[in-house]
């Protein structure tokens, strides 16, 4: 399972994530993504929104381990 969080600072609501994997985001009145259900998909569709992001706004976390899935931790 992960932890997936959308930095609403960043996102411009280009709707990557919401099309990706619309039962984990959605847009809130303000036309930014939010996440709905973190476990509305697959982990991996949820990584694969996450790297269609333009802007990187969302994070994905493996909950059991604690590593950083995306964007990739800096080495
Ligand atoms: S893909 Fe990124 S910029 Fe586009 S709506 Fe989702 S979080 Fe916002």
């Amino acid at each position: 399972m992960v932890k997936v969080s959308v930095n609403k600072a960043k996102c411009i609501g280009s709707g990557d994530c919401v099309e990706t994997a619309p039962k984990v985001f959605a847009f809130d009145d303000k036309g930014k993504s939010e996440v709905i259900d973190p476990k509305g998909s697959d982990d991996r569709v949820i990584v694969s929104a996450a790297r269609s992001c333009p802007v990187k706004a969302i994070t994905v976390v493996d909950e059991a381990t604690g590593q950083q899935l995306f964007p990739p931790p800096k080495q």
